[in-house]
């Protein structure tokens, strides 16, 4: 059966709507109804679903003409906030992209257009991190977690050993998926210690035939993170970097492979970047599913099937916003100031906030603390909130507080938190 396509085939079905003469896709926020190109002529179309009957009303207006108190400062740990700029930019371009008379989300994924956001989302994330052309750049899905298992299936064989410092939830999770693909060995174990340390790692016993040394350089749980990285005597160097990535400056000749999710520091949830030197590519084990050899998306350049497009979208545009403050020595710049005058405030605090975490190995994005008077601190994530300050609870797993103060937290936001703090130990003391 011919599908109805046109408006007019639309309208003949539904006599209440009228084609727009010229309809302005480039300010379609002018009309009192946006989700089509028509105009209504008579009351709200009322849409019957199984459980429930709604009415349509109109979208919202558009960010620009609310005011900034309308956003919270969210101190999520991911998804998380995004910059300012980036979610105007993208609202600006969201009904159409660039004058291609698309969203980006309407796009095929072959096209040129799209091709072109991949591209120069690859290329500014080059330049970012400066990855030479001995890697390659791939832009996945499934989360950091489906690396935890892409990672032994892709670089070694099922009888190999492979090296793990587990320093908190995330590297101990890592190491028990690659359990069922690897022979994963434990050379050193923060658990003992609640996870707040790292260890000196000229002390630590590598396994002589390890094939790759496996670390965490941020744990988003616990707050702690590695300030400099091991070079493994044996193997490779592994590092999920999701709640660090493009926080500063690292060295990419250093790892064998990198991985991140990007819903902490570079854009939406969906999208996990692979960055892996080539020379390791191609070796999968024989088990690897499709969508879980790197081959595969480096052969095809991200677009084996269909990959996130949207979520690549944002990437890019975090990318230009990095490159456009000056790109990751002036963003650990700020990363810094942010961390230090909130650490400065718990341990200024004499003792009413107290952060586990040995100073050394303090997270720059995750700051987890807690009361000393514990039985106030659903009263302190209350009033936060009604500041305007969200998602400061620890993880479930830990309690207390935690505040994610990843690169698109303005300091302002940490200034706010900050004068919170102070202000409730002075109620509270
Ligand atoms: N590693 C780290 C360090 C994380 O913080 C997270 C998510 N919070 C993960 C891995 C898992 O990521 P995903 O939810 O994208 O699978």
């Amino acid at each position: 059966m011919a599908m109805a396509t046109s408006p007019h085939a639309l309208l003949l079905k539904n006599p209440n709507l009228t084609p727009l003469k010229n309809p302005n896709f480039n300010n379609p926020i002018t009309t009192t109804n946006t989700n089509t190109r028509f105009n209504l002529t008579t009351k709200p179309i009322s849409i019957k679903c199984a459980a429930t009957s709604q009415t349509q009303t109109p979208i919202q207006a558009p960010l620009q003409t609310q005011s900034h108190q309308d956003r919270v400062f969210n101190f999520a740990a991911g998804p998380a906030t995004l910059p300012e700029k980036v979610l105007l930019k993208a609202q600006s371009e969201l009904y159409n992209w660039r004058g291609s008379g698309m969203s980006v989300m309407e796009m095929s994924h072959r096209g040129k257009e799209f091709l072109s956001i991949i591209q120069k989302a690859e290329s500014d994330l080059r330049t970012l991190l400066n990855i030479s052309d001995d890697y390659s750049v791939l832009f996945l899905q499934g989360g950091a977690t489906t690396q935890f298992a892409a990672i032994p299936l892709n670089l070694v064989n099922p009888n190999d050993t492979v090296d793990f410092i587990v320093t908190g939830s995330w590297s101990d999770k890592a190491f028990k998926e690659a359990q069922k693909y690897s022979k994963p060995s434990t050379i050193w174990s923060g658990k003992s210690e609640k996870y707040t340390k790292i260890p000196s790692f000229h002390d630590l016993e590598q396994n002589p035939d390890a094939k790759f040394l496996h670390i965490c350089a941020n744990e988003t749980i616990h707050g702690v993170e590695y300030k400099d990285y091991p070079s493994p005597k044996n193997g490779l160097l592994v590092a999920d970097m999701s709640s660090n990535f493009c926080s500063k400056p690292v060295d990419v000749s250093k790892f064998g492979l990198i991985y991140a999710g990007a819903q902490k520091n570079v854009g939406p949830s969906g999208v996990t970047i692979v960055i892996i030197k080539k020379d390791l590519i191609g070796n999968a084990q024989e088990i690897t599913p499709v969508m879980l050899d790197y081959k595969i998306h480096a052969d095809n350049k991200s677009l084996y099937n269909t990959p996130p497009c949207y979520g690549i979208y944002m990437c890019g545009l975090v990318f230009e916003d990095l490159l456009d403050q000056g790109g990751l020595v002036e963003v650990e710049k700020k990363n810094k100031k942010k961390a230090e005058i909130l650490y400065n405030a718990i341990d200024g605090s004499n003792g009413f906030y107290r952060c586990p975490v040995e100073k050394s190995v303090r997270s720059l994005m995750n700051v987890p603390f807690t009361l000393e008077k514990s039985e106030l601190e659903a009263e302190f994530i209350k009033e936060a909130a009604k500041e305007n300050m969200v998602q400061l609870k620890g993880h479930r797993s830990v309690g207390g507080m935690r505040a994610s103060i990843y690169n698109a937290m303005p300091l302002a936001g940490v200034e706010k938190l900050v004068a919170f703090m102070k202000d409730f130990q002075a109620r509270n003391a």
